[in-house]
């Protein structure tokens, strides 16, 4: 089968073609594994950071990809959950102990043994791929392949980010960074906190214009001062910059959470300018957000299709992986991108 496959950690500031197509064994299904062909494979920021060596993969050569949409081909002997045929999603939770405390607390994004999918098993970039059924998710009828592949990594960890933020109806939110992940947020948090205001931060004036057709009250630029103070933020972007920003922007008791798997080195100095009675003090709170748990996947995909949300797709053929990752690393960012099989 054909695949996209990362052989070594690279810069891609050095290298524009960090993937390489190549034609590798089609996998074969565990016990209670699902073989799927793969139709859709979302694109996202922790690729980068896979590529780059903040989360480098567990194995080499090894398939990128967590936002996985197909339909099943083959199920093996102890399948019992789903069907030949069936459509089903594959998250970044590839699978965890389900024994620990955090497993049973329904935390098992926290646990000890948690295994990503395109880390620590093959992923999507590729025309099929393997899922134990504990840890597929079935796709509800609305959405496209196409449509459902961003819900699963961007709109879940956004699910989850959200969640974090213990926001009430009424609050006002700020959304730092506006990318794939963000712009699922706003439709989530408008539709959950109808009374709410919606701050937006980006760098670009796409990403700003982009925010307020999506419902964004206000949308300025990183560093610019939103005329409300923010009971609660979400950081989605990749550096450290955003974040000393967005804690002077804090109301009182406000809370910051950062959805991001790792943060970038490059501008770290920023942290220095942190004073505590202008970034800290009055019970401002950080908090980060790690993977995704089960949960949060089945719970999104549910309200996604009741909202319902729709993702803004830019396609991109399997070939064309490394392509959407240059265009992801320099911010060439409208929604979401996705590889879209054959
Ligand atoms: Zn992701
Ligand atoms: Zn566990």
């Amino acid at each position: 089968m054909k695949a996209m496959v990362l052989n070594r950690i690279t810069n891609l500031r050095e290298n524009d073609s960090p993937l390489e197509l190549t034609d590798i064994p089609k996998p074969l299904p565990g016990s209670k594994d699902l073989l799927v062909k793969v139709s859709a494979c979302g694109v996202c920021h922790t690729e980068l950071d896979e590529i780059e060596g903040r989360t480098p993969p567990t194995f080499f050569p090894i398939v990128l990809g967590h936002q996985v949409v197909g339909h099943i081909e083959e199920i093996g002997s102890k399948v019992n959950r789903f069907k030949v045929g069936e459509r089903v999603g594959i998250a970044w939770i590839h699978a965890a102990c389900g024994t620990c405390s955090h497993c049973r607390e329904g935390n098992d994004n926290l646990c000890e043994r948690f295994e990503a999918s395109g880390r620590d098993a093959h992923g999507g970039y590729a025309e099929y791929t393997t899922i134990s059924e504990d840890y597929a998710f079935p796709i509800p009828n609305i959405f496209t392949d196409l449509e459902a592949a961003p819900l699963l990594c961007a709109g879940t960890i956004g699910y989850r980010s959200l969640r974090l933020a213990n926001m009430k109806d009424g609050d006002t939110l700020g959304l730092v960074g506006f990318g794939a992940s963000a712009h699922l947020v706003l439709q989530m948090a408008r539709h959950k906190y109808p009374n709410s205001k919606i701050f937006a931060f980006a760098r670009s004036e796409g990403e700003r214009v982009f925010a307020c057709e999506l419902g964004a009250f206000w949308a300025g630029d990183i560093d610019e001062t939103p005329p409300e103070k923010l009971n609660c933020a979400i950081d989605t972007t990749p550096v450290w910059k955003p974040i000393v920003e967005t804690l002077k922007n804090l109301a009182p008791g406000g809370r910051l959470v950062i959805n991001a798997i790792r943060k970038e080195d490059i501008d770290k100095e920023q942290l220095l300018k942190i004073d505590y009675v202008t970034h800290l003090w009055h019970e401002r709170e950080i908090k980060s957000v790690a993977n995704v748990a089960r949960q949060d996947v089945s719970e999104f995909l549910e309200l996604a299709a009741t909202i319902p949300i729709r993702p803004e797709v830019q396609a991109f053929r399997l070939e064309d992986a490394n392509k959407a990752l240059l265009e992801l690393k320099t911010s060439k960012i409208r929604g979401a991108k996705v590889l879209a099989m054959q």
